[in-house]
């Protein structure tokens, strides 16, 4: 089955990030259509190249070099292709390959494997980019095409890889004698892009028994909803979600004011900056419902619809130049100007490695502008307060 014709059920692995947690989303979001965009389209097409290339690897009789090429030159035809895909797809490749030789013996493969974790989850399967079972491991591993470091994904408790290695567990526990459970993340367009995780079959399998409790409450559309900035992020539900406005909107209106002391301590200032994170979202999605009601001809009262703001664009910019020039102005110093491409679009022309090898040494890295993030993120902490090591260092020169 083609990547993007993928069925997809209503407790969907993808999704267990919100319906686990926010048990009442599953049915709430049914009415919504599925929507796609170019950056899914992107990572639908990385994803089939990627495929190829683990296919061609560990099953080079069946699917050899010259398969391995007209399949490629066929993606290149695609809308979403770009050059870089190759790159990041051989990361991908060259990963799996690494854990593959590092397993005690030549490992059982499968690749973009149908998995049926419906013993957990009601009519729950999905598609594991890559498993591999080497004695009492089982491994799987998920390809990943995001590029916002925002939006990196953990493999420590995810639900989705969790999911797939109990419909793998399920499917071949009658072979191999699997007790230690795997998990990757490859994400090849983040700089720190792998994220890996190992548990006990046990863990697993007590997280496939809290699932098959929530699942239950899920698919009756039971529970309690979990409004936050992760599990309402891609609901489809989350411009019209009541639970969510009154979350968001307590939240941004609390009427504490005149009560307590003129300044926010810096303990209410974290807790309102966690608390609040999704009131910002909320509000864009709002506005988002807002328009599409509009633009149906629905009534939203208080607000409309209008053509935003133009700009001019050349009707045929190589005449316009043409009669420019034959006017007297300087092409090449006055119509164009002449900028070097960013370090990051030199590297993608000339491929990671040899872009190393030739000019690495003219690279040096230059620290980011200071931003706040979440006590959990992985980065070391920053200040601007000189430390005793600091101090002592200056005096010294
Ligand atoms: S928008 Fe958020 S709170 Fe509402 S159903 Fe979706 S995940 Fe739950």
């Amino acid at each position: 089955m083609g990547h993007a014709e993928r069925d997809h059920a209503l407790l969907s692995a993808s999704g267990a990030h919100r319906w686990l947690y926010c048990t009442p989303s599953a049915r709430l979001e049914e009415p919504f259509p599925d929507t796609t965009s170019e950056a899914a389209e992107e990572g639908t097409l990385a994803h089939e190249l990627a495929e190829l290339k683990v296919r061609n690897y560990f099953y080079s009789v069946e699917f050899g070099k010259r398969k391995l090429t007209a399949a490629i030159n066929k993606l290149k035809k695609e809308k979403p292709w770009q050059d870089e895909m190759m790159g990041y797809t051989e990361e991908y490749l060259d990963y799996i390959k690494g854990v593959a030789l590092a397993m005690k013996s030549t490992p059982y493969v499968a690749i973009e494997k149908r998995v049926d974790f419906s013993a957990y989850v009601p009519d729950g399967f999905g598609t594991a980019d890559c498993i591999l079972i080497c004695g009492n491991v089982l491994h799987v591993i998920d390809f990943k095409y995001g590029k916002s470091p925002n939006g990196r994904v953990e493999a420590e408790g995810n639900p989705q890889l969790a999911l797939y290695a109990l419909g793998a567990y399920e499917m071949y526990k009658i072979l191999y004698p699997i007790e230690n459970i795997r998990m990757s993340i490859v994400q090849p367009r983040l700089s720190d892009g792998i994220s890996e995780w190992e548990c006990p079959l046990e863990e697993l399998l007590s997280f496939g028994r809290y699932a098959k409790g929530r699942a239950e409450l899920a698919i009756k559309g039971e529970g309690e909803y979990a409004p936050g900035p992760k599990t309402c992020q891609y609901c489809r539900a989350r411009g019209q979600c009541r639970a969510r406005a009154d979350h968001d909107v307590k939240l941004a209106f609390s009427d504490n004011l005149g009560k307590l002391p003129p300044f926010i301590s810096s303990e209410e200032m974290g807790d309102y900056l966690r608390k609040g994170a999704d009131v910002t979202k909320w509000l864009g999605d709002l506005q988002d419902c807002a328009l599409k009601e509009c633009l149906a001809g629905k009534e939203v009262p208080g607000w409309k619809a209008v053509e935003g703001r133009g700009s001019r664009d050349w009707t045929d910019m190589d005449k316009a130049f043409d009669t420019l020039t034959k006017g007297g102005i300087a092409e090449d110093a006055v119509l164009w100007e002449r900028k070097p491409l960013t370090l990051a679009q030199v590297e993608k022309v000339v491929g990671k490695k040899d872009f190393a090898d030739a000019v690495g040494e003219y690279v040096v890295w230059k620290p980011g502008k200071p931003a706040l993030v979440e006590a959990s993120d992985k980065r070391p902490a920053i200040t601007n307060k000189v430390t005793a090591a600091e101090a002592f260092k200056e005096d010294q020169v």
